[in-house]
């Protein structure tokens, strides 16, 4: 079996550091590791469009600057194929197939579709189009035979509906596709990293989020608002490391050797914590840490976006002809699934064989 590894993301705004944890960082380890046939990228504004259907300015505004930060974070275009979503066609006529092999108390189980409901308010209207999304999106990673999909944790009950829909088919149709895994990253916090405001998911629609485009002066301002623990007013006061959102993110970002260069007065994160929680230290020298160590993180990115920002002619191409590349791949296998669902009428010389006989 080849492997495939296609995965996405909605152009609803820039990526942020949820993306790069959650997602980006496992892309680029597994581009770079080269083992794998084929890897995709695509840019899921088709998808965006359903919860953000009477906005599509702000999805066709927001193409480029997730395909900046894709680049700026490693992706390599000769390695990985960029492609947008909307572009291939025979990605919603797969859907369409796909719909019939779905039940709707099955789509208003989904955990994630449910949760997302709630949060855009659409309790008491739910757009069709938005309570299909994952069938689309079983679609996305199926018509292009992947069976490797790097995602956060929301994403699982969506890879379980694309299983579900790929067995179907197969045991209706004959075997046609393979059902993809999700491959989540390392680490509770990395799978589904907190906003700032420590809600449980840094979100782009919930505007709780470092984005990897933020200047350092932002950035600063960010960490500098982030929750705490309430009760740690003073100094001397013993602090809480648990559900403290700058200790979360300390945990996924930190590195030992930042403790020497930028706070030697501790030897590594858990003497940080343990000095915390025992009262002692402020929670500005423990944000100021965080904002350096982020720092480090975010600099060499944004300054790979701002080279691409300046060749963003060539950006384009590289989403034109990625795109193009996939309307190939995708017009090959929908004929595969016509033909597996035997509704490729005009390219079966035994239907007009059959008719002929039945006819003349
Ligand atoms: P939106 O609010 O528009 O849904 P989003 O921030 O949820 O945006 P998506 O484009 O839906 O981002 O998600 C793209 C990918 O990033 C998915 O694989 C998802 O699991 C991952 N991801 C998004 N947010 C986080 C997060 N906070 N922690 C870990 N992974 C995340
Ligand atoms: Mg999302």
């Amino acid at each position: 079996m080849k492997d495939i590894i296609l995965t996405g993301d909605r152009p609803t705004g820039r990526l942020h550091l949820g993306h790069y944890v959650g997602s980006l960082k496992n892309r680029v380890l597994m581009q770079n590791e080269g083992e794998f046939d084929q890897m995709y990228i695509m840019i899921a504004d088709s998808q965006a469009l359903t919860d953000n259907f009477d906005n599509p300015k702000k999805i066709r505004d927001n193409l480029i600057e997730v395909i900046l930060d894709y680049l700026s974070v490693g992706i390599d275009p000769a390695k990985t194929n960029i492609f947008v979503q909307s572009q291939v066609k025979e990605l919603a006529e797969l859907s369409f197939y796909f719909l019939n092999l779905v039940t709707l108390s099955r789509l208003e189980r989904n955990p994630t579709v449910k949760n997302e409901i709630k949060q855009r308010g659409f309790e008491n209207s739910i757009p069709a189009g938005f309570l299909v999304y994952p069938v689309s999106q079983a679609a996305d990673i199926l018509l292009f035979d992947a069976n490797i999909v790097p995602v956060g944790e929301d994403q699982e009950p969506m890879l379980e509906q694309a299983r579900e829909i790929a067995r179907s088919f197969n045991n209706i149709y004959g075997q046609t596709f393979v059902e993809p895994k999700a491959v989540l990253p390392e680490g509770k916090v990395a799978r589904r990293m907190p906003g700032i405001d420590g809600s449980a998911k840094m979100s782009k629609s919930l505007n709780n989020a470092i984005y990897l485009a933020d200047d350092k002066k932002t950035l600063k301002k960010k960490v500098m608002s982030m929750y705490t623990d309430p009760n740690h007013v003073n100094i001397e006061d013993p602090g809480q490391v648990e559900g403290n959102i700058v200790f979360t993110y300390l945990d996924v970002f930190a590195k030992d050797d930042q403790f020497e260069r930028y706070l030697p007065e501790f030897k590594n994160l858990e003497d940080l914590k343990d000095h915390y929680s025992n009262g002692g230290v402020g929670d500005v020298k423990v944000k100021k840490f965080l904002i350096k160590v982020l720092e480090e993180e975010l600099a060499p990115i944004r300054e790979r976006r701002a080279n691409y920002e300046k060749n963003i002619d060539q950006v384009f191409t590289i989403l034109e002809e990625g795109t193009r590349k996939a309307q190939e791949v995708g017009r090959a296998k929908i004929e595969e699934v016509k033909k597996a669902m035997g509704i490729d009428y005009f390219d079966d010389d035994n239907l007009k064989k059959l008719i002929q006989e039945k006819y003349n």
